[in-house]
């Protein structure tokens, strides 16, 4: 009788140890990369080749250009709920509302660039990324599916638009897209703002100008030079046609929308407390 119910709690105590800390590795080739997959999280081995795969051949054929990725990405996926993040050869997956940011984090590593230097306009990577992310992916962080064009007007209703001399320069960018992890709720909301309104302006550009001109000025250190170059515009201007395109009814937040964003209250609330020198 003992010796059956320790077996039972032995059993048990197996099955939830495999469940939640296991570590499964597998690796799989799509294209020309192989993926090694170390997977902490609960999603099953052809589930996990299914998204990639799916990601993987939706960034590529989105794209025009000739990217060199690295010949091996390692993959990690976690349960739990952090910051995603990718190098050219490495990407860890968090999970945010039950979904990963697959496609937004993959195209970090498959798009490198060339020089792995900081400044390859951090606007035009993550602008890039959600625009992916919101059209092949899962609703994942910052707009949950939700059009950035009509979140941007919110933003911009609230006067808390960052003009796009100082979005897309090269000044503020760390402060802007990567502000320190410990840091407050104004600097959080800051890197929200800056993340919408880099989705919306890369949107308006790929939609208005097309994918090959857009690529001409991602991966690119001098943003504001090369998009006065392959536009013809300066950031004034496009920022006057682009904000002119998203002022249309159908890119109003409706209420269903509203409700869809996670934390845009919240974020809302840290407004009053954005540095002035960011939005003027
Ligand atoms: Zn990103």
């Amino acid at each position: 009788m003992i010796t059956a119910s320790v077996l039972i709690v032995l059993i048990a105590g197996l099955m939830i140890y495999w469940f939640y800390f296991k570590e499964d590795r597998f690796t799989f080739q799509v294209g020309q990369v192989e993926f090694a997959v170390e997977n902490h999280s609960t999603a099953g081995r052809s589930s996990i080749q299914d998204e990639v795969t799916h990601a993987y051949e939706a960034i590529m054929g989105a794209v025009k250009g000739d990217y060199d990725p690295a010949s091996q990405i390692s993959l990690e996926f976690y349960n739990q709920k952090d910051i995603s993040f990718a190098t050219r050869d490495e990407v860890v997956l968090f999970k945010d509302q039950g979904h990963f940011l697959t496609v937004h984090e993959l195209s970090h590593a498959l798009l490198w660039g060339k020089e792995e230097q900081d400044d390859r306009g951090y606007w035009a990577l993550e602008g890039l990324a959600i625009h992916l992310q919101t059209e092949y992916g899962d609703p994942v962080y910052p707009n949950y599916d939700v059009s950035p064009h009509a979140i941007m007007n919110v933003v911009k209703e609230e006067g808390m638009m960052i003009p796009l001399t100082k979005l897309c320069g090269t000044s503020m960018s760390r402060m802007l897209f990567q502000p320190s992890l410990e840091s407050d709720g104004a600097s959080r909301s800051l890197q929200w703002i800056s993340y919408i309104e880099s989705a919306s302006f890369v949107s308006y550009l790929i939609d208005e100008y097309g994918m090959e001109e857009f690529e001409k000025v991602f991966n690119e250190k001098d943003s504001l030079q090369q998009m006065k170059e392959v536009y013809g515009k300066d950031a004034a201007e496009l920022q006057e046609d682009w904000l002119a395109y998203i002022d249309q009814e159908s890119y109003k937040l409706s209420e269903r929308e509203q409700k869809k964003v996670p934390g845009l209250e919240k974020r809302r609330s840290y407004f009053g407390e954005i540095d002035e020198r960011y939005i003027h």
